[in-house]
């Protein structure tokens, strides 16, 4: 006998006929010999009509007002949802998320959970009842137990908390979709459905997968170990399974708050190879990297610079071992590499740094928490250390510095992210999830295999924002992102130029990166105000962007999965603007209207085209 929680999407009680459908399936759960939790959305657009009934009445609608407003959404599923269990002949009870005990921060609308009561639970499912639980709310607990909300697709993470807090066997997402698709087949008809995915896959994929489950549900997943399956209500297919890393006895107080960081790790064995000034055209990347990859040379960070004239910087490290065959490759192709602009003079040019470690920070508590990265910087800026290249994914930051200051920089981070020096052992958020993933005793549960590349996805959203001529030294980094995170807007990928030209006497680098495109406009008057009195360059920013992610956990000391990914581009002409790496994914961005084009292109070069075809309701 299991203890299962079994959440229902909006569409999936969007109705009396749909409600009962849902207690059918849960009778049949039970009656298999099964405990069931059920968690509950509010019945179709239900948290949408309430959203406009309270912007007509008032643009700007108190906060605590609005979650007693949306929290009645789930309130009225719960009940309907009990009745129609009792109406089989199965025990139910429903509870708000007050009456549970899920206590949340005392922040409206965005509340995290903070802790779970099991007793009250515990002691009905103990009776043979199912409960019913209203998804997307929880209580404040210091005084006046105020209702909260966790935020719009939160009963997702309502669900995946309830679980991990009575440790279920597993939680079930059901919802209109067949589960995780390999992209979004509104852009790609073949996309194809996933079997199982790691949460870190899926959290790297975040742009993919988020209307699907909330970001936040996969991290309690992965914190925790909770299995998790996203499936259809309306069909009994299996579904993809979200796996994750056998569970580290994590505390089950401040659940979503405790820790933005849970690793801090570096690698001293790692160079440098640069390419200054190759040719801004499509085509570049794909053959320095396709060059590297038939002389089987592992590349770990790669990032490509926003261009400055005609030409880009591009950059990889690789471990020290390999880093003749590399070099010896970078400086074959050099000359094949000239500047349209200036052919005679600007030939590409190959800079090589041995001494380098990369130091990393790992969590996906970081997502949606822009201090995170900022905090980085600073920590490192304050430890004197000078930041060569950032290379940022959703759940992680890497920083590339002088290997003598490695030590340095590695205590001053664990000490700000209160992370014990034993801890840093335990590996990288990469790399954790495939093989030993705890599936539930399910037959119809495949074992997940690592493919390369597990999905692709696209981001129209963002916009890309540069300055030039950041004077280099420590500080300006965490300056800069510090800025952007008291502001509180996210970052995604950066990138710091390679070359570096001295200005006034002060050596300066450009800097890249790219913002949801709702913050550019903001973020850009925000920067031009402090560029003058900081000293700074230009600040140039362009929201016609498209980024482009492979993500697999596969790929990892895979040579050649990124070189594949620039082929498939450059097959298709697209120039590559920037280009960044963490160990399970690869981005790049290329102009906006070449962005589903791109998609398309690296989708099938991965060979994740199938010819099932996928209908998802708008
Ligand atoms: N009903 C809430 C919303 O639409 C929560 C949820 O469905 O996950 O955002
Ligand atoms: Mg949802």
């Amino acid at each position: 006998m299991a203890l299962i929680v079994q959440k229902y999407g909006g569409t999936s009680v969007g109705s009396v006929e749909r409600i009962q459908a849902v207690a059918q399936r849960v009778y049949k759960t039970v009656k298999a010999g099964n405990s069931i939790v059920v968690v509950v959305s509010a019945m179709g657009k239900t948290t949408d009509g309430l959203v406009k009934l309270a912007t007509e009445i008032s643009p700007n609608p108190n906060r605590r007002e609005m979650d007693m407003l949306l929290s009645t959404g789930e309130q009225v599923t719960i009940a309907l949802l009990s009745m129609a269990l009792q109406e089989l002949g199965q025990p139910a009870i429903s509870m708000t998320g007050a009456q549970v005990g899920i206590v949340t921060e005392a922040e409206h609308s965005r509340a995290r959970i903070l802790h779970i009561e099991t007793t009250r639970l515990t002691r009905h499912i103990n009776a043979g009842k199912v409960v019913v639980v209203a998804g997307f709310q929880g209580t404040s607990s210091a005084g006046e137990m105020e209702i909260t909300t966790l935020g719009r697709g939160g009963s997702d993470t309502s669900a995946v908390a309830i679980a991990a807090a009575l440790g279920a066997s597993f939680c079930e997402i059901y919802t209109d979709v067949p589960g995780i698709l390999t992209t979004d087949p509104r852009l790609v008809a073949e996309a194809q459905l996933m079997d199982a995915i790691s949460c870190d896959e899926m959290l790297e994929l975040a742009s993919l997968g988020a209307k699907v489950l909330h970001p936040r549900a996969v991290e309690i997943a992965r914190n925790y170990g909770v299995p998790l399956v996203v499936r259809s209500s309306w069909t009994d297919q299996p579904g993809t399974w979200v796996t994750s890393a056998k569970p580290q006895g994590r505390s089950l107080i401040n659940l979503e708050i405790a820790r933005p960081v849970d690793h801090v790790e570096f690698d001293t064995n790692q160079a440098k190879v640069a390419l200054l000034r190759v040719p801004d055209k499509p085509g570049v990347a794909a053959r320095l990297f396709g060059e590297i990859s038939r002389q089987k040379v592992d590349v770990d960070l790669i990032i490509q610079s926003v261009h400055e004239g005609n030409s880009n910087d591009i950059a990889f490290t690789v471990t020290t071992p390999i880093l003749k065959r590399a070099e010896a490759v970078a400086t074959a192709i050099a000359p094949a590499l000239r500047s349209q602009s200036n052919p005679k003079l600007e030939e590409a040019e190959v800079m090589v740094e041995h001494n380098i470690a990369k130091v990393s920070i790992a969590g996906a508590g970081m997502i949606g928490r822009p201090g995170v990265a900022a905090k980085m910087f600073a920590t490192l800026a304050e430890a004197g250390v000078n930041i060569q290249m950032i290379s940022t994914s959703e759940v992680k930051v890497s920083c590339v510095v002088d290997a003598a200051q490695c030590d340095r920089a590695v205590l001053a981070l664990r000490t700000a992210f209160e992370i014990e020096a034993g801890e840093q052992g335990s590996r990288g958020a990469g790399e954790s999830a495939c093989i030993d993933s705890p599936l539930p005793l399910r037959p119809s549960a495949p074992l997940p295999n690592c493919p390369l590349v597990r999905g692709v996805a696209l981001d129209l959203k963002q916009a890309r924002l540069a300055i030039r001529q950041l004077p280099d030294r420590p500080g300006m980094a965490a300056k800069l992102f510090g800025l952007l995170a008291q502001h509180n807007i996210s970052v995604d990928m950066i990138i710091q130029s390679q070359r570096c030209r001295v200005i006034d006497g002060v050596p300066r680098r450009d800097i890249a990166f790219t913002v949801s495109q709702m913050d550019g406009e903001s973020a850009k008057e925000m920067l031009i105000q402090v560029a003058a009195e900081l000293g700074w360059g230009e600040v140039v920013l362009d929201s016609a962007i498209a980024k482009v992610s492979i993500v697999g956990a596969g790929m990892v000391g895979q040579p050649g999965v990124a070189a594949k990914m620039f082929e498939a581009l450059a097959q298709q002409q697209i120039n590559i603007q920037m280009i960044a790496t963490s160990e399970i994914k690869t981005s790049c961005v290329v102009a906006q209207e070449q962005g589903v084009k791109a998609l398309q292109a690296i989708h099938t070069a991965f060979g994740l085209a199938g010819s099932e075809k996928f209908v998802v309701p708008a």
